[in-house]
């Protein structure tokens, strides 16, 4: 068991499938306890089920990240149920890539919507806590794409490097207040973010290069805990990894 993860009150966004669910499963068995939200509220309760059944302690709360007052209200489930939150992992994220010409403005707006301003309420739905309490962890998801540029993923890439940018803003104003910032950048993970291509011939490319070099989702995971289990006075800043196979 890692240290400093044991009795954390973690929230995690996005944790209904993916990334978010395996770092649910893995802070879970460390013995964190979780307050999870996402949108689909049936795969929250069965994961919530799961995790407490093998001793756990988890909530579910149905969760939009782009609506602010269902972000602070996933946050007020922490502090009703457990008092206070250690961490806060803004995980959700879209990722509907598609060619600048074709013109798929409402997916630029909703990749805004969830990857930028998902995050940046979750930032806001924790700061006054943690700054009150002079303690707290903030962790955001960026990835690959926030280090590059890689068409036809500009707006992803966009709001990628948007959330490193926030994330290191969050990290230099907040050291008063001894609160951590960490950006967790990963390369492919299989998940089911390519479901969220739109576009057919996107997909199926995406779909093809992640049959090829993906790693599971547990990759990620670890990612997280190592980076929460540091002692408190240790905050690392960033942690950029890729499939080995991936360039
Ligand atoms: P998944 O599609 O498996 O998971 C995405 C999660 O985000 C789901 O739980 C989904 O839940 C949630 N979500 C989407 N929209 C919203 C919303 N409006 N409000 C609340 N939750 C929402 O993909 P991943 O696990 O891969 O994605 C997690 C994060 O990792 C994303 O930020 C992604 O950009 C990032 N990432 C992933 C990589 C990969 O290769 N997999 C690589 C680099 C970064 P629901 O639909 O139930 O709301």
């Amino acid at each position: 068991m890692s240290q400093n993860i044991q009795d954390k009150v973690i929230v995690i966004t996005g944790a209904s499938s993916g990334l978010g669910e395996a770092t649910a499963r893995l802070l879970s068995a460390e013995g964190a306890k979780l307050v999870l939200g996402a949108r689909r509220l049936d795969r929250l309760t069965a994961l919530v089920e799961e995790l407490n059944a093998n001793g756990g302690q988890a909530v579910a709360q149905q969760t939009d990240v782009t609506a602010r007052q269902q972000v602070e209200a996933l946050v007020q489930v922490a502090m009703d149920a457990f008092g206070h939150v250690d961490v806060m992992l803004n995980n959700a994220g879209i990722m509907p890539q598609a060619p600048l010409a074709s013109l798929p403005v409402e997916d630029w707006d909703r990749q805004i919507d969830v990857n930028i301003k998902g995050v940046l309420y979750g930032i806001a739905a924790v700061l006054p806590h943690m700054q009150a309490r002079k303690s707290g962890h903030i962790i955001n998801v960026s990835s690959v794409a926030g280090h590059k540029v890689l068409p036809p993923g500009t707006v992803y890439c966009a709001t990628k490097h948007a959330v490193r940018a926030i994330s290191e803003g969050l990290r230099m104003e907040m050291t008063e207040s001894n609160i951590r910032s960490t950006i967790i950048s990963p390369g492919a993970v299989a998940t089911e973010l390519n479901d969220s291509i739109n576009d057919a011939q996107v997909r199926d490319s995406f779909n093809a290069f992640y049959d090829q070099v993906a790693i599971p989702a547990d990759s990620f995971a670890r990612a997280v805990a190592f980076a929460i289990s540091q002692p408190d006075d240790v905050d690392i800043n960033e942690i950029l990894f890729r499939p080995t196979r991936q360039e």
